[in-house]
């Protein structure tokens, strides 16, 4: 087959095909670079793609990708799965783990299977192992036991540098944009810190248990019961994250590996729950720095 100089949709499956045929050689790190040109090129194709925002448009864009999906044939459950979800953006909810399970995409054929496989794949059989997971979010998965303590304990004195200096006017001053001041930014993260404390003492103290989807995001702007300065409300971000360092710098390495039921992620490991906080944390940056920027 000869490759298209800059048509994507036919150098991606090219690039898949000779990834296979190299791991098939034994080339595993010729394999890997051409995975990674086949990401980069579907990821910059997508970066350049400008969709609307907004959650009815979005399920409006979801109905019409379920169509595209569907001429490729590749498993009905995905588009079921993709009809309940769009369904339920249009009810105004998030669509839960009995709606939308973890797909598993055949390595080899692209079969997709939507619980974890314990058979051959029907296609290509494959064994079930050779199926690629996808989970809500790679945060859950970005961090191992090591790095997550060191990033928990690292991130909040990052977060001070960035405050020093700032007066509390600074902090509360609305952006051109309309969108989060810095003590927003700053509640956002003490909120999303005590659902970590709260759920990984939960994962301790009970085996498996029941673990409620919380919209984080919508409580950055309430003020019922903040602290009065956003100094305070840094403090408290802080102490509830020393008081989670103490508890995860004892556990045993098994025990992260606990797990809890999460209404719409599905089963969680304290691992997992570590990850995605930690991670989570990393990516307001950019936002709170560039508000920051703005008084120094
Ligand atoms: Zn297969």
């Amino acid at each position: 087959m000869a490759i298209q100089n800059d048509d994507s949709s036919n150098t991606i499956p090219y690039l898949f095909a000779l990834a296979a045929r190299l791991e098939g050689e034994g080339q595993y790190n010729n394999a890997k670079l051409a995975r990674s040109a086949a990401e980069a090129i579907s990821r910059r194709a997508a970066f350049n793609i400008k969709l609307p925002s907004g959650k009815s448009t979005l399920a409006d864009e979801l109905y019409k990708a379920i169509d595209v999906v569907s001429n490729f044939d590749v498993s009905s459950d995905l588009t079921d799965a993709l009809k309940l979800g769009a369904d339920a953006m249009v009810e105004g909810r998030l669509p839960l783990i009995n709606e939308s399970p973890h797909p598993y995409v055949c390595r080899t054929c692209g079969h997709v299977v939507l619980k974890e496989p314990s058979v051959n794949c029907p296609v290509c059989n494959v064994r079930p192992q050779t199926f690629k997971r996808f989970l809500p979010v790679y945060w859950l998965d970005a961090l191992d036991p090591f790095n997550v303590l060191e990033r928990l304990r690292q991130t909040p004195q990052d977060v001070a540098a960035l405050m020093e200096g700032l007066t509390e006017e600074d902090m509360n001053q609305v952006p051109e944009d309309g969108g989060w001041n810095i003590r927003n930014a700053i509640s956002h993260l003490r909120d999303a810190q005590g659902v970590m404390e709260f759920r990984i003492n939960l994962m301790i103290d009970q085996d498996n248990p029941k673990l409620e989807s919380k919209a984080v995001f919508e409580w950055a702007a309430r003020e019922e019961d903040r602290p009065p300065t956003t100094e305070e409300i840094y403090k408290t971000y802080y102490d509830s994250r020393q008081k989670v360092l103490t508890k995860l710098e004892s556990l045993p390495l098994r025990n992260w590996w606990r797990t809890g039921e999460h209404e719409e992620f599905g089963t969680l490991t304290i691992k997992q729950q570590a990850s995605y906080f930690a991670s989570h944390e990393l990516t307001h940056f950019p936002q709170i720095e560039s508000l920051i920027n703005h008084f120094k």
